[in-house]
């Protein structure tokens, strides 16, 4: 499908699966109710869960936030295009399926030519992730129409390039805080505000902390820390490591301590291990610093999905 016919089908209110350099998204305008509502029925997400709305420009912002912090000027001009999503506290007009009745609304510009383009043609789309509530954001098209079908509409833009869902940055709270990590650490985003950051406790997941009420993000397979003090039964298991490298694992993927690159194919081994029927999914522990690009966002994610 070209980026036209794309534009066209999202301006009769249909949705459409379109690329970002986070993950694939699913698209409907974000000034019509009804294509709007039709995202969380193909999900079936629950509708206390917002939808991030995507802009091809800052100048759209204003429709939207009822009021922007001067730190929010710096975040924009130098994050965006990019994955980090901002939420600020929203104007009346902005429609309650996006934000779930919230007073709040989460925005961002993408960074991908293909979206930018499209963007550009039917102006502001509201999307989550493009794929089934629970399961795996979807990283390359074939990944969205596994869960929707083949002949489900895709707009195309090769594989995302970062691969894990945007950083999620709270403006209408006092630090700011950090509801989801991302490519974008929480120091870098202290570094450009020059302002203390906070993290959202509900948010930050910490591996076996009680009260988390779903999973997310979460294959067929369990995901588990692997513990190389134990045995395992190595059939039907896939492990994934970025230092050592422990023999005698029939599937085992190894990134070098490449960070961006493992979060890069994260959610392709989800996926691919489940397409492959294996049951476990060991995942060798990550350092203890937030630093590290994308370490803190795989973290929360390979938690989630283990269901901790
Ligand atoms: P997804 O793109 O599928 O990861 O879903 C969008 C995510 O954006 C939601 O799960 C929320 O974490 C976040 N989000 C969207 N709108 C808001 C908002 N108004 N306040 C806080 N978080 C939001
Ligand atoms: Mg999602």
């Amino acid at each position: 499908m070209t980026i036209e016919q794309a534009a066209e089908l999202l301006r009769q209110g249909s949705v459409v699966a379109f690329p970002t350099e986070t993950v694939y998204g699913l698209g409907a305008d974000a000034w019509n109710p009804t294509a709007v509502k039709k995202i969380f029925a193909l999900k079936g997400r629950p509708d206390d869960n917002p939808l991030i709305v995507h802009l091809s420009d800052i100048s759209q912002v204003a429709d939207f936030a009822s009021e922007i912090p001067p730190a929010a000027e710096k975040l924009m001009k130098k994050c965006w295009p990019g994955p980090l999503t901002l939420v600020f506290n929203k104007k009346p007009e902005v429609l309650d399926a996006i934000t779930s009745g919230l007073n709040t609304v989460a925005l961002r510009i993408p960074d991908h030519p293909v979206a930018l383009e499209l963007i550009r043609l039917t102006g502001p789309l509201a999307a989550p992730s493009a794929n089934r509530s629970g399961r795996p954001s979807p990283t390359n098209p074939m990944h969205v129409q596994r869960d929707f079908g083949p002949d489900f509409p895709v707009l195309e833009g090769g594989k995302s390039a970062v691969g894990l869902e945007s950083t999620v940055l709270d403006l209408t709270r006092q630090p700011f805080a950090v509801l989801r990590p991302g490519k974008y650490t929480r120091e870098q985003l202290e570094r450009i505000t020059g302002t203390r950051i906070g993290v959202d406790q509900a948010a930050s997941d910490k591996p076996g902390s009680p009260g988390v009420k779903y999973t997310h993000y979460k294959p067929e397979a369990d995901v588990l820390w692997f513990d190389p003090a134990k045995n395992y039964d190595r059939e039907k298991v896939l492990l994934i490591t970025h230092t050592d490298r422990p023999a005698g694992f029939p599937r085992h993927v190894h990134f070098r301590g490449d960070f961006e690159h493992m979060a890069r194919e994260l959610y392709d081994l989800f996926r691919t291990a489940d397409f492959d029927g294996l049951s476990r999914i060991l995942i060798e522990p990550l350092p203890d610093t937030e630093s590290y690009s994308m370490v803190a966002a795989l973290k929360n994610r390979i938690e989630k999905a283990s269901g901790n």
